[in-house]
C-alpha cells in the first residue's frame, strides 16, 4: 500500500476529532496532520498545526513540508451558526474549499469534501430523497454546500482531480461536541438524560430528520476515500443514510433505558431551518458503487451512545 500523508482541516470539530483518531489508527500517528484555528489540547498526540484554511500560503507550506497526499477538508461554519453570520460563513466555507481544490490540483492530492443534507430545500421531494433532485436550500450553509459540490465536480471534470464527497445527515456521537448545526439536539438530549436533567428541545416533537451514528459516518468517510477510483461515479456528492427519527421518537427510545427522563419542546429559529430539510434519503448509489451500508439504527445507536457517554461522564467527573 502506498504511504499516505493525510492533512485534516477542522480537526478539532465534532467529526474531525474522531476522524483524526481513526485515520491515525489506520495510517500511523505521524502520518496524519491535524489542523484547525483552535490550539491543540494537552492530550493531543501527533502532528498538529494551527492553520486557517483560508490562508493559501500557509496551507501550501504545510503540504510541501509534510508531503501531503490526501486532504480531508472538514473546516466549515455549520447551518445554525451560519445563519448568525451569513457573509463570514460563505467566506469560510467557499474560499477554504477553493484553496483546497486549487492546491490539490497543483500537488495532485486526493480530497474529501463533506457535503450535507442541508443542500436540500423546500422544492426537494422529502421522503426517500433521490440522489439527483432540485436543490434550493434556505440557509447560507446549504447554499455553500451546493456550490461546493459543484466546484468539486468542476475540478474533477476539468482537471481530473480525485475529489470525493458524501452528504452527511445529522451526526450523533459521544466523543465530541457538535459545533452549531440544526441536529445538535440529538447529542444534547443524551447529556441531559444521563445527568438526570429534563431536556428542552429546540425542535418540535414531530420534526423528522435523517441522522447517523458517528461510527457509521467515519466508516463511510474512510470507505469512500479508499474505494477503487473506477467505482466512484458521482463527483458532486453521494447521498448516504442510516436512520430517520423525530425528537419524540428519540426521547421515547432513551426512556426505555431511563424511564424518568422528561423532555419538553421550545422550537426556536432552528425549527424553521429543519422544516425545509428532508425526512429520509435514498442512498442506493452509495450502496451500489462503494458498498455503503450503515450498522446502527435508532435502538442500537441509543444503547451504545448511553453506555459510552456514561463511561465518559464518569471518567471526567
Ligand atoms: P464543527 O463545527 O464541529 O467543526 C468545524 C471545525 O472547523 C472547528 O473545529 C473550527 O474551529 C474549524 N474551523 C472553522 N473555521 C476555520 C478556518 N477558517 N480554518 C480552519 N478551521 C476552521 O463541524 P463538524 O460537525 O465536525 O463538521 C465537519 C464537516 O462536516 C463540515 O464541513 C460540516 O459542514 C460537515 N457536516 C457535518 C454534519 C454534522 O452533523 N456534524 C452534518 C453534515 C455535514
Amino acid at each position: 500500500m502506498k504511504k499516505e500523508i493525510i492533512l485534516i482541516t477542522g480537526a478539532k470539530g465534532q467529526i474531525g476529532t474522531v476522524l483524526t483518531q481513526a485515520l491515525r489508527e489506520k495510517h500511523g500517528i505521524e502520518n496524519v496532520v491535524a489542523t484547525d484555528i483552535v490550539p491543540p489540547s494537552h492530550s493531543d498526540e501527533g502532528p498538529y498545526e494551527l492553520l486557517d484554511a483560508l490562508d493559501g500560503d500557509h496551507f501550501k507550506q504545510l503540504i510541501l513540508r509534510y508531503g501531503v497526499t490526501q486532504i480531508y477538508h472538514l473546516a466549515a461554519v455549520l447551518s445554525a451558526k451560519g445563519e448568525q453570520m451569513p457573509l463570514q460563513a460563505w467566506d469560510i466555507n467557499m474560499k477554504s474549499l477553493l484553496v483546497v481544490l486549487e492546491l490539490s490540483r497543483k500537488y495532485e492530492i486526493k480530497v474529501f469534501f463533506p457535503s450535507s443534507i442541508a443542500v436540500f430545500g423546500d422544492t426537494t421531494p422529502n421522503r426517500l430523497t433521490p440522489q439527483t433532485v432540485p436543490m434550493e436550500p434556505s440557509t447560507i450553509y446549504g447554499i455553500s454546500k451546493v456550490a461546493g459540490e459543484g466546484w468539486c465536480k468542476y475540478y474533477h471534470d476539468k482537471y481530473g482531480l480525485d475529489v470525493r464527497s458524501v452528504r452527511y445527515p445529522g451526526i450523533i456521537g459521544y466523543q465530541s461536541q457538535p459545533g452549531g448545526g440544526t441536529t445538535d439536539y440529538a447529542v444534547e438530549i443524551f447529556y441531559a438524560a444521563l445527568k438526570g436533567e429534563a431536556y428542552s428541545c429546540f425542535l418540535g416533537p414531530q420534526t423528522k430528520l435523517p441522522m447517523m451514528y458517528m461510527e457509521d459516518a467515519i466508516r463511510a468517510t474512510i470507505d469512500i476515500m479508499e474505494a477503487p477510483i473506477e467505482t466512484i461515479n458521482i463527483r458532486t456528492s453521494y447521498n448516504i443514510a442510516a436512520m430517520s427519527f423525530t425528537p419524540e421518537e428519540i426521547a421515547k427510545e432513551i426512556k426505555k433505558h431511563l424511564p424518568d427522563f422528561k423532555v419538553s419542546y421550545a422550537p426556536d429559529y432552528r425549527q424553521k431551518i429543519a422544516a425545509t430539510w428532508i425526512e429520509s434519503i435514498d442512498d442506493s448509489h452509495s450502496r451500489a458503487d462503494w458498498n455503503w451500508s450503515p450498522k446502527y439504527n435508532l435502538p442500537t445507536m441509543t444503547q451504545d451512545m448511553l453506555e459510552q457517554l456514561q463511561l465518559k461522564l464518569l471518567e471526567t467527573a
